[in-house]
């Protein structure tokens, strides 16, 4: 394996629909990383935010790779919020990927696997490449339309000869759009990247040929360059250590980055990864970029995992691991000990820890102000206030599922603005936590294999 094999993913576009947190669009802190009241989606938990943005830039700084951080506090806190918020915030350079403590348990690979595939999902790799560029004269521009003015039209195609190559590149929109812009005329002399297309304008040295403002669809140029051409340029690929594993396995091969379907990478495909990387490392070619790794409800972990997690911390190319959890002192997964959060002691000292704290009524308010812009829902400002009180009385979370539910009791009425009377029908239609055991204890007995004695704390 003398070459590795590199692709770049960051162009894949996602669909970008209405979820839990995509209101959030950063942690809505200022230059001097003090949280504003409202920003970026984000609402009051000050010190969590603040405390987050340090981290972030940090990260930002490159100063720490290998640090862990734990976001503990109630359910619906905005603990997954703060993790997103970061995310946004750190820009498409920074790897930054996340999973759920239960994911690891698949049938597909072991646990380590998938933590491992997780971790170098969460680490950058920066290559520098220094690529050949096809330089040439422009002999030959064929437009499909006529251009307009003189610029290239932007809707034409376009195919571009070289005189050195030989070679015909038919580059279409790319070539357009350079021309467009750059508005290269005849005369120009014009660098391609073989492996990326990219067009690079170096230099004119012939003035506008009479042929080219009287153009038609097939107009020829011929031209001089002028004084030395550039030939090497710096391309800098951006990829994650597990986009190289995978292209490089060969029982799974680049495809498995569309399907997800990765299976698990042998050993010494990874050991022959980082031996060249370090190799790149040391010869400039290459630097490692830390990103972060989010591990929601890690209490989900047993105690292999944690100790994997203790492990692979200490890493030197390690990614910042930023792990969440709504648990009390519970039992560590796979063990009959019991530990703060369900995580033992030792990786507990590890952590950095950043606690978030229930909402007041007045946030709770502004979060479902955002929510309903966010879902583009009008709701009367009677129906906002109820619903607010509800959110305090029970959960932020179980208000915010009330405004599409309420959103669509109006339309069914043929009303424009969610009115009380939507609210009253959705709340009455669907049991928040607190009602729905009070309705359990009353007809437990109706229920199969019910064990309220349990609940009650005493025997049967
Ligand atoms: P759990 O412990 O149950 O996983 P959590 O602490 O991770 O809960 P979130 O899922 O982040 O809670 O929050 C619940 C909902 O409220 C989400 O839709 C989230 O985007 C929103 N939310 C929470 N906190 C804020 C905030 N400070 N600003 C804006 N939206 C928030």
């Amino acid at each position: 394996m003398t070459e590795l094999k590199l692709s770049e993913s960051r162009d894949l576009t996602r669909i970008e629909r209405i979820g839990a947190h995509s209101h959030i669009r950063g942690l809505g802190l200022d230059s001097s990383l003090e949280p504003r009241d409202v920003s970026e989606g984000m609402v009051g938990q000050a010190q969590a935010r603040k405390a987050a943005g340090v981290i972030l830039q940090m990260i930002k700084d490159g100063k720490i790779a290998g640090r862990a951080i734990l976001l503990a506090g109630q359910p619906g806190t905005g603990k997954t919020a703060i993790a997103m918020g970061m995310a946004k915030s750190l820009g498409l350079e920074t790897p930054f990927s996340m999973l759920s403590g239960s994911e690891i348990f698949s049938l597909e690979m072991s646990k380590t696997e998938a933590l491992m595939q997780a971790f170098r999902k969460s680490i950058g790799v920066r290559i520098k490449e220094e690529t050949e560029i096809i330089e040439g004269e422009v002999v030959e521009i064929q437009i499909d339309r006529p251009a307009v003015s003189g610029a290239a039209s932007k809707t034409g195609k376009l195919t571009l000869k070289t005189t050195d190559m030989e070679t015909v590149y038919d580059l279409g929109a790319k070539m357009i759009e350079a021309l467009g812009k750059e508005k290269v005329q005849s005369g120009d002399v014009i660098a391609i990247d073989k492996a990326s297309g990219k067009i690079t304008k170096l230099g004119r040295s012939f003035s506008r040929s009479r042929d080219y403002d009287a153009m038609g669809p097939q107009t020829k140029f011929v031209q001089c360059p002028d004084g030395e051409l550039q030939k090497r340029k710096e391309v800098v690929h951006s990829v994650t250590l597990h986009e190289i594993d995978v292209i490089n396995s060969r029982t799974q091969g680049f495809l498995a980055l569309f399907t997800g379907d990765t299976g698990e990478i042998r050993a010494e495909v990874r050991e022959q990864i980082d031996t060249k990387v370090a190799e790149w490392r040391e010869e400039g070619k290459a630097e490692i970029v830390p990103g972060v790794l989010f591990i929601d409800e890690v209490h989900m972990l047993d105690i292999e995992c944690f100790s994997f997690l203790n492990r692979a911390l200490e890493n030197e190319m390690a990614p910042i691991l930023v792990v969440a959890t709504n648990r009390g002192i519970t039992s560590i997964r796979g063990t009959n000990y019991k530990s703060p959060h369900g995580i033992p002691i030792d990786l507990l000292d590890r952590l950095l820890i950043i606690t978030t704290q229930p909402y007041s009524e007045d946030e709770i308010r502004k979060i479902l102000d955002i929510r309903c812009q966010e879902e583009d829902v009008e709701m009367s400002e009677d129906a906002k206030q109820l619903l607010t009180k509800i959110g305090h009385e029970t959960s932020l979370r179980y208000a915010i599922h009330l405004i599409t539910a309420s959103a669509l009791n109006c339309r069914k009425r043929k009303g424009m603005v969610v009115e009380v009377q939507d609210i009253t029908r959705v709340y009455s239609l669907f049991l928040d936590v607190r009602r729905s055991t009070q309705y359990l204890m009353e007809y437990q007995k109706e229920y199969m294999f019910n064990e309220a004695s349990i609940v009650d704390g005493g025997d049967a």
